[in-house]
């Protein structure tokens, strides 16, 4: 993994001067492909259905966290640090991602984590965060995990903080790159430019990111962010401020961008959670069901089974084309998982009772 700024990234493209400043790490494999999912839109009776393939974003670990982490972690070793915290759920993506391409640029990973409704994909994701060499703090909740961070930082002081789903500056600027690559396949003609664009909102720097590189680029297409969090939900006002503080971040490294000036087309869609982060509903397990079984697409229950769902029902009967951000990493660690008593003894009681 060299360290450079890429000719090979849309953001670069559009801002040389950007590449030469803003530091990053190769991880993905850009651009991801964009396909059509003509069976969902048929059975589900929506206009023409494209599907962003974000979910091959990197051969390691895919999703939309590679592209964060390719400037995060950018930052961090240009930064001199040697060590990155970050935090989530005790199935969390984003901790799983960034402990894996961490450690492979040799920095240490702290994760922090906290409670998530229990199921074998979560204790196996604790396994696999062991696997790729986390270092796992159990902070059960906010206010835990808090402390746990605090301690963290006394013991490391140089510790870099990489928020909760990747959602800093840096990070967001990634997902700038993302809607600016979008954008250049929309040019040319490997999809309509779309109407709509779904993507799940945990912290929001996804949706964020994309509304702003949607916008630099030119296109009309609205983004609809699917909430899916009761955790430190986001609400309109804060993604805003995301997209914007990414903007700002480019404009600083010489982009010609007024950050304040770029017109976001961007919502929230709310009403989708259930009954709070990680818990399934009925409309995500039937859309993750269609996927499956139409498409051959693994989505989760988490974050983009309800927003396939939230998508099917909006678009309903309505015939513009749509995109759908596939967001969930259809890449996995491979390699034998570590039993749970490697684990910190804080998790164990969580593989003690089977549920
Ligand atoms: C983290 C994550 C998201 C949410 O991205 P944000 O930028 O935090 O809103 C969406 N989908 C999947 C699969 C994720 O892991």
């Amino acid at each position: 993994m060299e360290r450079s700024a890429f000719a090979d990234r849309a953001l670069t493209r559009r801002f040389p001067e950007v590449g030469a400043r803003l530091p990053c790490v190769r991880l993905c494999d850009l651009p991801t492909p964009v396909t059509r999912a003509e069976k969902i839109a048929l059975e589900a009776g929506t206009g023409p259905l494209f599907v962003k393939r974000d979910d091959q974003s990197s051969t390691l670990y895919g999703g939309n966290k590679p592209r964060k982490l390719e400037w995060a972690l950018g930052a961090a070793q240009a930064g001199g640090r040697q060590r990155v915290m970050t935090f989530g759920g005790l199935g969390t993506n984003h901790g799983l991602a960034t402990a894996l391409f961490a450690v492979r640029l040799g920095l240490a990973c702290h994760v922090v984590l906290v409670d998530q409704p229990v199921d074998a994909h979560v204790r196996r994701r604790l396994q696999e965060l062991l696997a790729v060499g986390a270092e796992l703090h159990y902070g059960k909740n906010l206010p835990g995990a808090a402390l746990q961070a605090l301690r963290i930082l006394a013991r490391h002081p140089r510790t870099e903080i990489v928020p909760t789903g990747g959602s800093s500056d840096t990070g967001v600027v990634g997902c700038i790159d993302a809607g600016l690559e979008l954008a250049e396949q929309v040019s040319r003609g490997e999809l309509p430019e779309p109407a709509r664009l779904y993507v799940a909102v945990g912290t929001g720097g996804t949706a964020a990111g994309l509304a702003a590189g949607l916008a630099l680029a030119g296109l009309r297409t609205r983004v609809v962010g699917v909430l899916v969090t009761d955790i430190l939900p986001p609400n309109p006002r804060k993604l805003d401020r995301l997209a914007r503080r990414g903007l700002r971040l480019l404009a600083r490294a010489g982009a010609p961008v007024e950050a304040k000036r770029v017109a976001l087309e961007l919502e929230l869609e709310t009403g989708h959670v259930g009954n709070g982060y990680g818990h399934r509903t009925e409309r995500g397990s039937w859309a993750v069901e269609l996927a499956e079984r139409l498409e051959g697409l693994h989505l989760e229950t988490t974050y983009t089974g309800k927003t396939l769902g939230a998508l099917l029902v909006r678009e309903q009967d309505r015939d513009e084309p749509v995109l759908f951000w596939n967001s969930y990493s259809s890449v996995h660690p491979e390699g034998p998982l570590p039993d749970w008593p490697d684990l910190p003894r804080p998790f164990h009681a969580l593989f003690q009772t089977e549920s």
